[in-house]
């Protein structure tokens, strides 16, 4: 669907950004903009662009934050629709700084991957994380990564420890990476990520 926003202008700086709707890189030069004097800091100015791809808004504070942020990691492509609504949540809880949100919805996502793959009720979702690297989810190589975040993502709804920056990006990571290997790759040379063969 194609629309224009009216009364924009037009001459403003061009902005390079990640648009966090659509994920494209964009410059747009047309912009809504705003300017006023901030005590202590001077004359400041505050833009909404509008992604030249998706045609959808973006806020740039004055401390020229992006709002909102690009969302973190990769598209997956061949996802479940429900797969696909939580991992994207996920991303977008990491352009907003919500690290413990997207740890959980994480935690979550990967938790329904290794059940309905055949792990059935696990305690915990290091025991899920287990399950998925004893079953071969996790290719050769991936195994140091999946120690990170059996130690680290671990109950993350139940404690009060704090997720922090980094550790939210490595489950994330983690979790775009297992993402591809199940539902992506099989997708794209004809299998559906139910008509693998039994990895056990
Ligand atoms: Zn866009």
């Amino acid at each position: 669907m194609f629309f224009e926003w009216q009364n924009i202008h037009g001459s403003v700086t061009p902005r390079t950004y990640i648009c966090g709707y659509c994920g494209d890189k964009v410059g747009p030069d047309k912009a809504y903009f705003a300017e006023y004097d901030k005590p202590a800091i001077g004359r400041v100015q505050l833009f909404i662009y509008i992604c030249s791809s998706c045609r959808q808004p973006t806020y740039f504070d004055s401390d020229d934050r992006q709002w909102p942020g690009a969302a973190f990691g990769a598209r997956v492509h061949g996802l479940p629709p429900d797969v696909q609504e939580l991992y994207d949540e996920a991303r977008r809880c990491m352009s907003v700084s919500a690290y413990n949100t997207a740890v959980m919805a994480c935690r979550k996502l990967l938790m329904h991957v290794a059940h309905e793959r055949g792990a059935g009720e696990k305690k915990n979702f290091k025991q899920y994380v287990a399950w998925l690297v004893e079953n071969h989810y996790v290719p050769p190589g991936g195994e140091g990564w999946a120690d990170q975040i059996r130690g680290k993502g671990n109950e993350a709804n139940h404690e009060i420890d704090l997720i922090d920056q980094h550790t939210a990006e490595q489950v994330l990571s983690f979790t775009e990476f297992l993402l591809k290997f199940v539902y992506e790759l099989p997708a794209r040379v004809g299998l559906s990520a139910t008509n693998q063969p039994d990895a056990v």
